[in-house]
């Protein structure tokens, strides 16, 4: 039976509590023959960096690769603004609530404004709000704006919603960055160009991610605009994270944008969650607090059954959204969705 697979019933809890997919795996196996240049300096890295050039539609693109998505964001947004400046985030970003200060340390304290999320996003109007509200020297002005696609709990901003948010940022002068630690679905579900929910919208930099969608570690770190990227690569080597056998973050990204293989898993996690969505939409007592755009589901449970459920071995974190958060990665299925829906029956049942 599925469920004696070691951690059956920590799938939930993260798309990271999933493994490495086979084709990544497969070229981390590949990668491992003979001997290859350090540092960045080999030919998958640079086959990679021209996939992703053409991936994304951009010639001028700038690649980095960060060992985690903390990283990746904080350096990005160092990059961005001086230490007296600020970076408009929701209450809600990983960024602000996940990263331990890494943003504000990383950029020696660039401080982070949010505005309260609206299904878990920023909108231009609250981005020009936090702009406007102070314009003395008391006020760190803001530099930067963070979006996060898909959100923090699993919606997504429309091609629409980043121009309008770029269209902002431009009138005040800013620079917009986007946490795309699940990129990938966000892709697969808006069916769209990566080119034109990013650079063809006014994103500046996309911290793409890898890990979530079936990477064994790494995120790409995407500069749109070659000026942009002047001495990042120094900024990563002085943050640790510049990888010595590059080759081993790099290959599993090539066998992952090959053959659309990242739409292809980020598609089977977003559909099921979808699925999982609706057979809990179905249960007496789970209340839907957000639409399933990507490979979340939210809900609210009563605390009683969130227990009930701890009791019974299924973790996931009730601490995003104020909910019970469900992930779904590659490799979740539909025997897996049975078991965690039977049993989440059973404990409401036993609340009515
Ligand atoms: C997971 C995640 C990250 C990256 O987290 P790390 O643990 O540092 O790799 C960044 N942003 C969001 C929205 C995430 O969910």
């Amino acid at each position: 039976m599925s469920d004696s697979l070691p951690g059956f019933k920590l799938q939930f809890a993260s798309d990271n509590t999933a493994g490495v997919c086979p084709e990544a795996l497969e070229a981390f196996n590949t990668a491992n023959a003979g001997f290859a240049s350090p540092y960045g300096n080999d030919e998958s890295t640079a086959q990679v960096c021209d996939l992703l050039r053409e991936v994304f539609e951009r010639e001028e693109l700038e690649v980095f690769f960060a060992f985690n998505g903390t990283a990746a964001n904080s350096l990005a947004l160092a990059s961005m603004c001086q230490p007296y400046q600020s970076v408009i985030c929701t209450d809600a970003a990983h960024v602000e609530t996940d990263e331990c200060g890494a943003p504000e340390f990383f950029s020696n304290g660039s401080k982070l404004l949010t505005a309260p999320h609206h299904q878990g996003k920023l909108t231009a109007a609250s981005v020009d709000a936090l702009v406007k509200r102070r314009t003395d020297i008391h006020y760190p002005r803001p530099k930067a704006v963070t979006i996060t696609q898909s959100t923090e709990i699993g919606t997504l901003y429309h091609k629409g919603e980043i121009a309008g948010i770029s269209q902002v940022c431009r009138a005040n002068g800013l620079n917009l960055h986007m946490d795309g630690a699940r990129f990938a679905n966000a892709v697969a579900s808006l069916k769209c160009s990566p080119a034109d929910i990013t650079w063809r919208s006014g994103v500046d930099v996309l911290c793409f991610g890898g890990t979530k969608m079936g990477l064994p570690v790494g995120e790409a770190i995407l500069f749109f605009n070659r000026d942009q990227a002047e001495d990042f690569a120094y900024r990563c080597k002085q943050a640790g994270q510049l990888a010595s056998k590059m080759r081993y973050l790099s290959s599993p990204w090539l066998a992952m944008l090959q053959q659309d293989n990242w739409l292809k898993h980020a598609g089977h996690a977003n559909r099921m969650a979808h699925l999982l969505h609706d057979r809990i939409a179905d249960l007496p007592g789970a209340e839907m607090l957000y639409p399933t755009e990507a490979n979340a589901v939210l809900v609210n449970l009563p605390d009683a059954a969130v227990h009930a459920m701890h009791e019974r071995g299924w973790t996931f974190y009730t601490f995003i959204g104020g909910s019970a958060r469900f992930m779904c990665s590659w490799a979740t299925t539909e025997a897996a969705i049975d078991a965690l829906v039977a049993d989440l029956a059973s404990v409401l049942q036993r609340q009515a």
